[in-house]
């Protein structure tokens, strides 16, 4: 579903990928974890073209995002992404947030995008919230508003950079509830996450990064069972 290939970016003269190479299968959960500066965001904002890369190349449902022929907004409204930071648009309502770009790029009628508004809703746990604000909301329910307007969208994969980290801890699981039980039902997911805990349940495979590489990309119990590298020994001791 997910492909990168030999896959180098730079900022400038700062190279912050470096020959990163891996696919995410259909129906697969990848966790990319790794040091705070290792690229992982910028990793994650490649596959779906917010970044775009000097070498490699990049293939998602067979369209390679990096040809300039190929249509980035449409490849977008094909790719959840949910960051760090909820991005829920303040000046619209709950219900609106989920229907704009349903209406706006898939054109579906206001009928037909509020009622796939209100079952994802439901899906999140938030449907007597319909008609308030972001603002009125906690953090943990905007995010779960941010997932649920996401896949309102019917996207073929989910990339998710932090989801987790800007809430309070007692809003974590509300959110990770709401990933592992997409995770149980198949989506393919690449999630950037320090939440081991999420990792260690759903997880297929682990992608460690360090300075701009991919230093492993292994199955969930090998990476955690038998780490590979020094570096990554070093970020489990400290994380779990
Ligand atoms: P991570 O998500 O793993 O913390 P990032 O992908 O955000 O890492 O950043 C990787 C490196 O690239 C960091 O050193 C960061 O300072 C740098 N970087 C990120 N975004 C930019 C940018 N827009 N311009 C220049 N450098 C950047
Ligand atoms: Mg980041």
């Amino acid at each position: 579903m997910i492909s990168l290939k030999h896959v180098s970016k730079w900022y400038d003269r700062f190279q912050v990928l470096s020959d990163c190479t891996t696919e995410v299968n259909k129906g697969e959960v990848v966790v990319v974890c790794g040091p705070s500066g290792s690229g992982k965001s910028t990793l994650i904002k490649t596959v779906n073209g917010l970044e775009p890369i000097q070498q490699g190349t990049i293939l998602v449902d067979g369209i390679a995002v990096n040809d300039p022929k190929t249509n980035l907004a449409q490849l977008r409204a094909r790719v959840g992404m949910v960051f760090q930071h909820f991005e829920l648009f303040p000046h619209l309502s709950i219900i609106e947030n989920l229907t704009l770009a349903q209406i706006k790029v898939l054109n579906r009628s206001k009928d037909e995008a509020q009622k796939k508004g209100l079952a994802l809703l439901d899906r999140v746990g938030l449907t007597s919230h319909a008609n308030k604000f972001p603002s009125q909301l906690s953090g943990g329910q905007q995010q779960r508003v941010a997932i649920a307007r996401a896949l309102c969208m019917d996207p073929i994969a989910m990339l998710f950079d932090e989801p987790t980290s800007a809430l309070d801890p007692e809003m974590i699981n509300e959110v990770l509830d709401v990933m592992v039980e997409l995770a149980y039902e198949g989506m393919t997911m690449m999630v950037v996450t320090h939440e081991m805990g999420f990792a260690k349940k759903v997880a297929h495979r682990i992608l460690f990064m360090d300075e701009g590489k991919i230093i492993e990309d292994t199955k969930k119990d090998d990476f955690f069972n038998n780490p590979q590298s020094d570096r990554a020994k070093d970020f489990l001791a400290k994380i779990l």
